[in-house]
């Protein structure tokens, strides 16, 4: 499943191939895809002379922004977008296609078949789900350690829980919350509410650096989410602690633990991450 990183890349990827490209047909393969408006012919007739004006990013969702309407995208599971020629094979995962009148597509391949597309009037976007209701971005202006502290108040949630609760904050999925805590030195069960403002302090910082250096080096996945781009995830490489077990903390040299946190595989090193 891609991350918030992953997402990020995608986007800048799109943005660099689609914006400025007006669509001239829409195929619908898999209709389930399209989740708004419910009739998959509307989808398709309302998007036709729609020019591709940007690509946005809210949370781990794309958004596709046209004249008129604006596409929220999830690629969930294993959901990608490529630019093809119209003449080039059309792949059997292949479930939505967007031709664009300069002879290129934009093709949605999903093996998985669980990715979502919604449909929306501009400016309608963020007010419905599924935008409605997502958490604070860590890139906004107004992400601050404060913020953490009063999402962590009046709550006796274990903190690994709490950064990976999307309505609270979004974009923490359990690789860079592992990361995020592994370098602030915290322990993943503590709670949250216990932190110190030094802590807190600590971990604000770390949350922004964390995903910034997943997206300055194109993510931590291994897959590219958008082809002809082939940006391989080089993050990967520079993980602490996820998918590490057993192996030496980088730091310290004490192998990696796993632990079950919430429902999720926990990777933390027990000497560099303090209980209390
Ligand atoms: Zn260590």
């Amino acid at each position: 499943m891609p991350e918030l990183p992953e997402v990020e890349t995608v986007k800048r990827t799109l943005q660099q191939l689609v914006v400025g490209k007006t669509i001239e047909e829409i195929t619908v393969h898999w209709g389930k895809i399209i989740k708004k408006p419910d009739d998959v012919a509307e989808f398709c007739h309302l998007l036709i002379g729609q020019t591709i004006r940007d690509i946005e990013r809210r949370a781990k969702f794309l958004k596709i922004i046209l004249d008129d309407y604006v596409i929220v995208s999830h690629l969930r599971m294993e959901g990608r977008y490529g630019l093809h020629q119209k003449d080039e094979e059309i792949d059997k995962h292949t479930h939505v296609i967007f031709s664009f009148t300069d002879g290129t597509e934009l093709r949605y391949r999903d093996v998985r078949k669980f990715g979502t597309m919604h449909l929306f009037l501009k400016g309608e976007e963020n007010t419905n789900l599924p935008l409605a209701q997502l958490g604070m971005e860590p890139f906004d202006e107004k992400f601050k350690p404060s913020t953490l502290k009063k999402l962590f108040k009046d709550t006796n949630r274990k903190v690994k829980v709490t950064l990976l609760d999307q309505s609270k904050l979004v974009g923490l999925g359990n690789i860079y919350v592992d990361e995020a805590l592994f370098r602030s030195g915290i322990y993943p069960e503590r709670l949250g509410k216990d932190l110190s403002d030094k802590e807190l302090k600590k971990l604000h910082q770390e949350i922004k650096d964390t995903l910034q250096e997943a997206i300055d080096l194109g993510g931590s996945s291994v897959k590219s989410y958008v082809n002809g781009q082939g940006e391989m995830g080089m993050f990967q490489q520079q993980l602490y602690v996820y998918g590490r077990k057993g192996e030496p903390c980088k730091v310290c040299g004490t192998p990696i633990e796993k632990t079950v946190v919430g429902g999720r595989g926990t990777h933390y090193c027990s000497k560099c991450q303090k209980k209390k």
